[in-house]
């Protein structure tokens, strides 16, 4: 297969475009020894061939999807700038382009009035978003599913706040008896309600967290880094519709464009619904260059300095691709999903492997079937390796019994952690690649 390089001939245009601003500067070359360069950049090239495809559909493993075309020429026809979001004297064009893309997000998810930025992914996102709660609610503890991502315990323990893991449902949703069992106790000041699990996309109950939260008076940080685009989507079902319809109601939202918004790595984005947790923020640095009473960036961030060419490529991909329900963004998330349910119907109805539950977004928890977990562990690794030799590249997920346990009875839990394959089909084109990866795994299960 080639790699997509023709739309590259566009950067040089771009690049003339971009270079009559500054016409009226004198000349100064930079010199380039092309033949050092070329050894080099070669030599990069090598090492870089010891990776896998994650661009082509037979990638069907980890959260990796390739950034839009648009997104790669824009990220890269900044770097001749290499403007900073940090201030607007490092980065005056890029960060309005920033702030448009980032009200284009809070729009998403229905807000006009919002604070936000971009940062470096969703961890910085969601540090900023439990910071923020700390300093609202001092002392009190930080409440996250057993199934939300690892990184909300590491960071309440950075910001010293207490936390406390909620156990979760058979489908890895937060189990609100639970958690309402640890609200009596008058403890919680925040609850991450993680709209897509890491593990299995799974979606919090968010309306009766909502119902729970007008009783106990918690913040909620809505953890979409992964999920959240799928507000956009129109085939998802009816329970987790009913999650996205009420986000505009949480406190805050950490969203990637580094993940299911085609951006390069290094692009999350943290949303307040309340624009005046903004004051918290507030430094009174000799170092920075704030030069006018216009919003800087940099005063409504943890992070300082920050690549203003992501925020180049994410407003260059809304441009092309709004995001609205209907339109060809939302188009590529439905396709995503369509994948999933097509994928999961199959190894659903085969007797050669174990399903756990119907995905609410487009990742699938799966397995070959085998009578103990410990076997089921070791046909996965098989099925892991034997897929990669014919091209197909899966994922290994180890899962606990607190999860998988409620689903797969039958089997013999002779060890309290199984290893599972897991597939995120995050890319567009997967849909019209699951025949093929269909007849892969038919292939090599045929013993
Ligand atoms: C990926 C992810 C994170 C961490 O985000 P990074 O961009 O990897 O820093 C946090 N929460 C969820 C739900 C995620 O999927």
């Amino acid at each position: 297969m080639k790699l997509e390089t023709g739309s590259l001939s566009l950067l040089y245009k771009a690049l003339e475009q971009l270079e009559t601003a500054f016409a009226e500067l004198p000349d100064c070359d930079v010199e380039v020894n092309m033949e050092a360069l070329q050894s080099t950049l070669l030599a990069a090239a090598d090492r870089m061939r010891d990776n896998y495809p994650y661009f082509h559909p037979l990638y069907a493993g980890q959260m990796l999807k390739p950034p839009h075309p648009i997104a790669r020429l824009a990220y890269m026809l900044s770097l001749w700038l290499n403007p900073n979001n940090h201030a607007l004297d490092g980065g005056r064009a890029s960060s309005a382009m920033e702030k448009e893309a980032v009200a284009e997000l809070a729009q998403m998810f229905g807000w006009q009035a919002h604070l936000g930025h971009l940062c470096g992914g969703g961890t910085m996102a969601n540090l900023e978003a439990l910071w923020v709660s700390g300093r609202l609610k001092p002392g009190k503890m930080v409440a996250a599913s057993a199934q939300a991502h690892y990184t909300h315990e590491r960071i309440s323990h950075v910001l010293k706040l207490p936390f406390q893991a909620v156990p979760c449902d058979r489908r890895g949703r937060m189990d609100l008896n639970a958690l309402e069992t640890e609200l009596k106790r008058g403890k919680i000041g925040a609850v991450v309600a993680t709209i897509g699990t890491t593990a299995t996309g799974s979606v919090d109950p968010l309306p009766d967290l909502l119902a729970l939260q007008e009783r106990y008076g918690f913040r909620i940080h809505a953890d979409a880094a992964y999920g959240g685009y799928y507000i956009l989507a129109n085939n998802l079902d009816s329970e987790t519709r009913k999650a996205f319809d009420c986000l505009s109601r949480v406190d805050s939202i950490a969203i990637d464009p580094h993940k299911h918004g085609l951006q390069p790595y290094g692009c999350g984005c943290v949303l307040f619904k309340d624009p005046a947790v903004g004051k918290l923020y507030k430094h009174d640095s000799p170092y920075t260059y704030f030069s006018s009473t216009e919003l800087h960036l940099g005063e409504i961030s943890l992070e300082c300095s920050r690549a203003g060419a992501s925020a180049v490529a994410l407003w260059a991909t809304q441009r092309l691709m709004p995001l609205v329900p209907g339109g060809q963004f939302a188009a590529g998330l439905e396709k995503s999903r369509q994948a999933a349910l097509l994928l999961f119907g199959k190894l659903e109805s085969d007797s050669r492997f174990r399903t756990a539950f119907r995905p609410e977004l487009d990742i699938i928890i799966w397995a070959p079937r085998a009578d103990s977990a410990s076997r089921t562990s070791r046909l996965s690794r098989e099925v892991f390796e034997s897929a990669a030799k014919r091209g197909l590249h899966l994922a290994l997920a180890t899962l606990p019994i607190e999860l998988l346990g409620k689903s797969w009875i039958d089997m013999e839990w002779d060890q309290d952690q199984i290893t599972c394959l897991r597939s995120c089909l995050m890319k567009p084109e997967h849909l019209d690649w699951i025949e093929r990866i269909w007849q892969i795994l038919d292939e090599l299960t045929q013993r």
